[in-house]
């Protein structure tokens, strides 16, 4: 039966560059979209540019820009490289758009309607001087651990993350001057309600979460859930659809996650298709919803977003598959702005091939644990693995010298055709299981498969030798190549497209294909280029 299939990838904060840490948590969003699309579901992928909060006003501000200007930089650039990476998003958006603002406000009047949003008023910090309630990142306060002096979210020199309580006593960083305590009144979601249905959803969904997922979501939930502030005292964002909010906006947190909605409806919208075919129960069809992010969102994820979904409707589908990915170090670091080792993802992909850099991800990625790259080691698996065994495989065969091009028929060798068909059911169950390196893995064991399938049965003798077999080897080497134009294509979809136009296949298909070889191939380009020492340094 054909399946809905939705896939939510993490929304990028426009305020810095996009790093290869960030799409090694989003190629496996792109991996699943493919291979569900070639089963023949109705796969839609969406994301988009997360625009609001305070970073992008504090870079505003720095910058001399208006925050439209900073937000827009960033999204053009992520829209590039998704696009330059391969990523299939049916629909990319910002949360900027007065679509999204629209529906945002529909569904904080629907939680206020449901009882699940409050008014709340606490002592808040106040700058006089600025002549507004100034938040976490926008003080600075001395720790109280370790006694330096930080921004407010948290310590930069011991990590201790601030209490309210700590902000009390603080300094305006916008203007210098030292804040005062006066009372501001909040709206607050009641994430404390949902304490029973979130651990059901957690009960029923684990078993498709990473250890690492469950460990976070279930410390999360014994700690105790504490209702979150859903206004905040700003003038960029989406503004409170409700009398006395003028001066605040929808905190960023509940407004981008509902983003995976919004989005969902605006294509929806666009194409003439029901959005609630992907987000709601149906007996007509089956439904999977996945979210693909970065461990750093592993809650927004499990619990706070089921939780806005379960407030709005009962009829919402929880997103059972949660693919977390673990963070992707640079030379045996963290990524981090300030040490500058993030490689802007445009830069890697001027210099570098997408699919290439895509295999990596996925075959070395921070897929169950953190992982690290190198140059050193992008380079030997680049000639190693993608040049050296996929690469040669295609070229090899496709520009047999003597042939020119042209592949005469034969007969398939049946235990071959087997093993292809195997491989595409074990493939496809590792990426239903959320298990990319292994699914990987298991494509190249046919192409290792077919390079020593060709060295065993020696062709270039065969040529001279036998004209038969070799016709009936030729013939059976071409079938592998075909089918790793589909099997290759969630991967390295860029070279599997290629596969598909040199043997005049269309779209990936996850089944047996079998091309016609009596016929002239025209060119063929080598599928990579071997890297030197020079192109990694
Ligand atoms: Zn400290
Ligand atoms: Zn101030």
């Amino acid at each position: 039966m054909q399946k809905k299939v939705l896939i939510g990838i993490a929304w990028t904060y426009a305020n810095s560059d996009i790093h290869l840490g960030h799409v090694s948590a989003y190629i496996p969003g792109d991996v699943l979209a493919r291979y569900h699309r070639a089963t023949g579901d109705d796969v839609l992928m969406v994301s988009g540019t997360d625009c609001h909060g305070t970073p992008t006003t504090e870079r505003a501000i720095r910058e001399g820009k208006t925050p439209t200007e900073i937000v827009n930089h960033y999204h053009e650039q992520y829209v590039e490289v998704f696009r330059k990476l391969g990523m299939s998003y049916d629909y990319y958006t910002m949360t900027t758009t007065p679509y999204h603002a629209e529906k945002v406000q529909q569904m904080v009047r629907t939680l206020h309607e449901h009882g699940y949003i409050y008014p709340k008023t606490e002592p808040a910090s106040f700058c006089p001087k600025c002549n507004k309630f100034v938040y976490d990142r926008e003080v600075e306060v001395v720790c109280p651990k370790c006694g330096s002096v930080s921004k407010g979210d948290q310590c930069g020199n011991c990590d201790y993350v601030f209490l309210p309580q700590d902000l009390l006593k603080a300094k305006c960083r916008i203007c210098g001057s030292e804040t005062e305590i006066r009372d501001n009144t909040n709206l607050y979601f009641a994430l404390s309600k949902f304490d029973k249905p979130l651990r059901e959803h957690f009960n029923k969904s684990k078993g498709y979460w990473r250890k690492n997922t469950v460990n976070e979501t279930e410390k999360f939930l014994d700690e105790g859930l504490q209702d979150r502030a859903v206004t905040r005292d700003l003038n960029w964002g989406v503004k409170v659809p409700f009398e006395g909010y003028d001066d605040k906006r929808i905190y960023v947190w509940i407004e981008a996650l509902w983003g995976y909605v919004s989005a969902t409806q605006a294509y929806c919208d666009e194409h003439g298709l029901d959005w609630r075919d992907w987000w709601f129960k149906s007996s007509e069809h089956e439904n999977l919803v996945y979210m693909c992010h970065g461990k750093d969102n592993i809650v927004f994820h499990t619990i706070i977003f089921p939780a806005l979904l379960m407030a709005t409707d009962s009829r919402f589908l929880m997103p059972e598959h949660c693919v977390s990915s673990e963070f992707l170090n640079i030379d045996g670091e963290k990524i981090s702005k300030s040490k500058g080792n993030g490689w802007p993802m445009l830069d890697m992909l001027a210099k570098f091939d997408a699919d290439s850099l895509r295999y990596f991800c996925i075959a070395n990625g921070p897929e169950k644990r953190d992982s690290n790259f190198t140059f050193a080691d992008y380079h030997a698996v680049h000639n190693g693995e993608i040049v050296n065994k996929f690469g040669n495989f295609v070229n090899r065969t496709l520009k047999f010298k003597g042939l020119e091009g042209y592949l005469p028929n034969g007969k398939m060798d049946e235990s071959i055709r087997a093993e292809i068909e195997h491989t595409y059911k074990s493939v496809g169950e590792s990426i239903e299981g959320a298990n990319f390196k292994d699914a990987l893995n298991k494509v190249m064991e046919l192409v290792d498969l077919g390079n020593k399938y060709y060295d065993t049965q020696e062709p270039w003798k065969l040529f001279k030798e036998d004209e038969k077999k070799f016709n009936d080897v030729m013939y059976t080497c071409v079938q592998i190549i075909a089918n790793l134009g589909n099997l290759m294509d969630p991967f390295m979809p860029f070279s599997a497209k290629k596969i598909r136009d040199f043997l005049g296949l269309d779209k990936a298909k996850w089944e047996y294909v079998n091309v016609d070889c009596d016929r002239d191939f025209g060119t063929i380009e080598p599928l990579f280029t071997r890297l030197t020492e020079k192109d990694v340094m």
